[in-house]
């Protein structure tokens, strides 16, 4: 949608978007103001020569010897001599021009006076132009004068944002590199973010080993991921590994100066990078300068916070990757309100997910962070683990701070359990108003939700395979998610994978139904989801009895936008039919779900202890309870996928696990 923008905004943009030459252009009026109080500095040649200068239009000037001068007041040229401590001037009238001699001065000789007597000629002294007092005066005093005016002004309007009160467009004084000292190590249970980055280590450390081959080296990786969970940790620990310069900015920084500011800071921050490339920028919440254009609308648009995108856009198209080697991480939230240009190709083409951390996580998180607490044996950093499901990193490096800090104020030696404990609580009392934390009865109906979709997808041909069942909160909405594995490259589904989808998706509700007794609100997208398929069933791809093979909603234009309402180009009866139609076969679907369910029972309900328990069980162990399962009750095996070794090789391990249970586990490098 194009921008309506008044033609005034123009006129001010011009200043606004060009802070130095507006600096300029006020230090030069305001010197020049300056310059007409004070008055003309250097040769003031005194009232006198004011006097005889009136009337006479025309000026020359030359520079004669001082014999020369002597000359001229001898022959009665002269009518006025101003001298000096080094020169003198001397004016005189010839045929309506006013001339002015400059001579320097022979200071022993001192028959020029009485000369000047004996002829009458009016004489004074003059101050001689002094540089230094004329720099003082005519600029170090004006400049210094705009700049106080400058900064009060510029401090007044970023109060809030503290810091950088030049706000001058430059970042030189506002971006620091530091080479942080930060490991891998240091950040913990966020193995799968880890594994993604650690290529951009070996990037930074050998470019040419990538360039050689031709290679192109990523410029941008998108971290995304809740508050607090790490993100700007990995990037410093990135930087850490790497060994290379690391360059941290916020997003809402670039936005909260004057206008046209955060541009200029963008372009400064990158020719920094560039000469202490290899490097790495980190750009904390880029949400605020890419938040997409039409997410904003036509009216609400933000003209500072486009041009800085712009600007942050033309400077990563813009630098050669084999020449400086720089990588951009940026963090966000809420990646889908970033506007795609952001995600093309040699931008953030990369997506990195850092979650909040599971039991195992969270565990290994605490334990980084105790390690320079002092703290009693009856500590037992596991229960604390259990404690804090939905808590982010920051959250647990939190508790642990305070529960020293508790301790201290009780005037302990050590850290008790009990100081931790009482840590958790009063964290969680601060965050429950703040974020979502699920309850207990809350937590049930999500494992049993998931179960059941987890249960389905496993023992349903043409169902994606499982790779992780989950009951932490992600956002704000959903309460538990089931992650299944994307198939490379697949353009076509056949009808059994469409109906294996609406399967899956009804084994949510399905399970609350059996194994809680009551249905929730909580199926309601799934549902939305299996209902548009079973219609796309019969509207676009003919696959349905009531409907044929006719096609009855044009595919929708996606390079459009996709936002045109379908047109009804049938009767009332089919649509009757229809919508009776996709009602019955949901519901006949939902009771083969059902069926399904209850003859799995006990697969299901040790899943739900088990995630009670881990929070997060892998695909793999999913299926390895349904096997189980199976061969307990001698039931033919209806899991698809046939990772029978995979399982053999899941039970030696958790067999070696048990043994050695107590042990912490062990972090993989
Ligand atoms: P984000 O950038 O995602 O908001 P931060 O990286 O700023 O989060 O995390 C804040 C602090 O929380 C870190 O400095 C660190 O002390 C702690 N923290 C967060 N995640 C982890 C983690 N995975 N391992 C260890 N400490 C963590
Ligand atoms: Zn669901």
């Amino acid at each position: 949608m194009a921008k309506k923008r008044p033609n005034r905004d123009k006129k001010d943009n011009f200043f606004n978007q060009n802070p130095l030459i507006t600096f300029a252009i006020f230090s030069i009026i305001i010197i020049l103001l300056f310059k007409s109080m004070i008055g003309p500095t250097g040769g003031n040649m005194g009232e006198g020569a004011a006097t005889h200068m009136v009337g006479a239009p025309i000026q020359k000037s030359k520079e004669v010897s001082y014999s020369e001068l002597k000359n001229l007041i001898k022959q009665g040229q002269i009518k006025y001599v101003a001298i000096g401590q080094r020169t003198i001037k001397a004016i005189a009238d010839e045929n309506g021009y006013k001339v002015i001699y400059f001579a320097n001065r022979v200071p022993e000789d001192n028959t020029l006076i009485p000369l000047l007597e004996q002829k009458g000629v009016d004489y004074g002294g003059y101050s001689e132009s002094n540089w230094v007092s004329e720099v003082i005066f005519g600029w170090v005093i004006p400049i210094f004068i705009f700049f106080a005016i400058w900064m009060f002004l510029a401090s007044r309007m970023q109060k809030s944002v503290g810091g950088g009160i030049l706000g001058m467009g430059s970042a030189k004084k506002l971006i620091n590199s530091e080479k942080p000292n930060v490991k891998f190590s240091d950040v913990a249970g966020a193995e799968e973010a880890k594994e993604e980055v650690k290529e951009i280590v070996d990037f930074l450390k050998y470019p040419d080993r990538y360039v050689k081959l031709g290679a192109k080296i990523p410029k941008g990786v998108l971290l995304v991921g809740p508050p607090g969970t790490g993100k700007t940790l990995l990037a410093k620990a990135v930087a850490g590994e790497a060994s290379v310069p690391f360059f941290a900015v916020s997003g809402s920084s670039f936005i909260e100066m004057f206008v046209g500011v955060g541009a200029a800071r963008v372009r400064d921050l990158f020719e920094q990078a560039k000469k202490e490339a290899p490097a790495i920028i980190f750009i904390d919440e880029i949400d605020a300068i890419g938040k997409s254009r039409a997410a904003t609308g036509p009216i609400g648009g933000n003209d500072e916070r486009e041009q800085t995108l712009n600007q942050l856009l033309a400077e990563m198209d813009g630098f050669d990757s084999a020449k400086y080697p720089i990588i951009v991480l940026a963090a966000t939230n809420r990646p889908e309100v970033l506007d795609p240009a952001l995600l093309r190709p040699g931008r953030f083409d990369r997506t990195v997910v850092v979650d909040k951390p599971d039991f195992e996580g969270r565990l290994a998180i605490l334990k980084v962070h105790v390690k320079h607490i002092k703290m009693a044996k009856d500590v037992d950093l596991t229960e604390i683990a259990k404690l804090t499901a939905g808590l982010a990193g920051a959250d647990l490096a939190n508790i642990v701070n305070e529960a020293a800090l508790l301790a201290g104020r009780k005037n302990k030696k050590e850290v008790e359990q009990e100081d931790f404990l009482e840590a958790v609580e009063r964290a969680i009392a601060g965050l429950e108003k703040k974020s979502r934390r699920i309850s207990p009865k809350e937590k049930k109906i999500v494992a049993y939700h998931e179960s059941g979709h987890a249960l389905l997808a496993e023992t349903t041909q043409g169902a994606k395979r499982v790779t992780k069942v989950s009951i932490i909160p992600r956002g704000l909405a959903a309460l538990g998610y089931t992650l299944n594995t994307p198939e490379e490259n697949k353009y076509l589904m056949q009808k059994h994978e469409l109906v294996a989808e609406i399967d899956v998706l009804l084994g949510g509700r399905a399970a609350e139904e059996i194994f809680i007794g009551e249905i929730s609100t909580g199926a309601a997208n799934d549902l939305e989801r299996a209902t548009d398929i079973v219609k796309a069933m019969v509207m676009m791809y003919g696959m349905s009895e009531v409907a044929g093979l006719m096609v009855l909603e044009k595919q929708r234009n996606l390079f459009l936008g996709g936002g045109m309402a379908p047109v009804k180009e049938y009767s009332e009866k089919l649509a009757e039919d229809i919508d009776e139609f996709i009602k019955r076969f949901l519901n006949q679907r939902y009771e083969h779900v059902k069926d399904r369910l209850k003859e799995y029972s006990e697969a299901i309900e040790e899943m739900v202890k088990e995630l009670f328990e881990k929070e997060v069980i892998e695909g793999k162990r999913v299926r390895e309870i349904i096997r189980e399962f199976e061969e307990k009750h001698s039931i033919e095996s209806k899991l698809v996928s046939d990772d029978l070794e995979d399982i053999k090789e899941a039970k030696e391990r958790a067999k070696k696990e048990s043994q050695k249970e107590d042990e912490p586990k062990r972090e993989k490098e």
